[in-house]
């Protein structure tokens, strides 16, 4: 944010997708705060401030005469929120771009806010679309992208826009710039040991992830239900947990990759098994790789806790993704809280901790220990992308 910013207009892409109650009103503004900090120092800089953000997937949704429905899916939704958020008006303009939108730009004075309306009302916006873009950019002096949440995608908004703007007229806010140290934090200058604490449902859905961390990190402790996938690689019997068939010979890699690395890579040892997929299913400890059907594991287990927890206070910087159980259920939330205790305990002691991803984000929120780590990221996939080592569209638009 090393711009000068007085007496320009400043076109910012935040991140206002945010959960809206049955009066379309918003029901949790984490995502609005998070864009405040860039908004107002912008304001108190002297500039005018145009926003713009997408709500929802309004063209998979469409009304059934084929029209967007606005009603909806408007941004507007947000403008008296923000408005009292900020402490000053914040005018709205109902097209992202055209005439009209180009006149309220043009009239907009130093110390003003223009919301625009939804950039995926627009074709244009996910298709990266060179023509929206310019007509996004004609409205501002200077860009600033903010929208953290969104920088893996190539979109119009978040990556087209940014060509058109001088390497000096465009940056990043406060909070892509918070997310983007603290991620070096663990890719580029990790304290050691350096650990990853991976969960959640499926493998499949975290491959690049795990081979990522599998050449990186000096523990891998790994929890929820792709753990079981692991577990049947090794040839244990899962009952009916979770296992992706066809990932096991891909888990089978991974194990063995993490060996040839001396990569510590810890499964957990018993389980939390239970009779059925409900909350007030039956429920008992077992050895992780001795489960037979009905029973399926659904958190990890005592001595699992006991031994994640014993890595991680050891460790000295640390990735947690994806809950070790389903934590949705307190019976099975033992896991994830206990997890969340010793990462918590861990950074009080010195070591950087970072949550990535939204269930593990919920979790951390749900045990109420979100202040008591180092960095809970606000781009559960753009994260992820970040730490799988990809380069962001968004991000490589600003610095190129
Ligand atoms: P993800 O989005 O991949 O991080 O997965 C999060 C989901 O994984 C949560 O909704 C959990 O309930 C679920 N999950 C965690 N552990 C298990 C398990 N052992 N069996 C089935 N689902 C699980």
């Amino acid at each position: 944010m090393n711009i000068n910013f007085t007496g320009k207009k400043v076109l910012v892409r935040v991140d206002f997708n945010v959960p809206l109650n049955d009066q379309f009103q918003v029901s949790d503004d984490t995502r609005i705060r998070g864009a405040l900090p860039t908004i107002n120092h912008i304001l108190d800089n002297g500039g005018a401030v145009i926003l713009m953000s997408h709500l929802g997937r309004p063209l998979k949704k469409l009304n059934p005469d084929g029209t967007v429905n606005r009603k909806r899916y408007t941004l507007n939704h947000v403008t008296s929120h923000l408005s009292n958020l900020l402490g000053k008006p914040v005018q709205f303009a109902e097209e992202a771009v055209g005439s009209e939108t180009q006149k309220k730009a043009d009239a907009l004075l130093s110390g003003e806010v223009l919301l625009l309306e939804n950039t995926r009302f627009y074709k244009g916006e996910k298709k990266g679309d060179p023509e929206f873009a310019k007509q996004l950019a004609a409205l501002a002096d200077i860009y600033v992208n903010d929208a953290f949440g969104t920088a893996h995608r190539a979109h119009a908004s978040t990556t087209t826009v940014a060509q058109f703007f001088e390497a000096g007229n465009r940056c990043f806010g406060f909070l892509i710039e918070k997310e983007l140290e603290n991620a070096k934090h663990l890719t580029d200058y990790p304290k050691r040991p350096l650990t990853a604490i991976i969960g959640g449902a499926k493998v499949s859905d975290k491959i690049l992830l795990l081979e990522t961390l599998i050449e990186r990190v000096d523990n891998l402790l790994i929890g929820g239900g792709m753990a079981y996938t692991f577990i049947q690689a090794q040839g244990g019997s899962t009952g009916n947990s979770l296992v992706e068939e066809d990932k096991i010979e891909l888990a089978k890699h991974l194990l063995e990759r993490a060996k040839r690395n001396q990569v510590n890579l810890v499964l957990p040892e018993d389980s939390i098994i239970a009779d059925a997929f409900k909350e007030d299913a039956n429920h008992k400890v077992s050895p992780s790789n001795a489960i037979e059907a009905p029973w399926m594991g659904l958190d990890i287990g005592p001595k699992a806790r006991e031994a994640f927890r014993t890595v991680i206070l050891e460790s000295r910087a640390i990735l947690w993704n994806g809950p070790m159980g389903v934590f949705e259920f307190p019976a099975f939330a033992n896991g994830t809280r206990d997890v969340a205790q010793a990462v918590a305990d861990s950074t009080e002691d010195g070591t950087f901790s970072l949550i990535g991803g939204g269930d593990s984000v919920a979790a951390i929120n749900q045990m109420g220990l979100a202040n008591e780590v180092s960095y809970v990221s606000t781009g559960g996939g753009a994260m992820l992308e970040l730490l799988e080592g990809k380069e962001l569209p968004g991000i490589k638009a600003i610095g190129s």
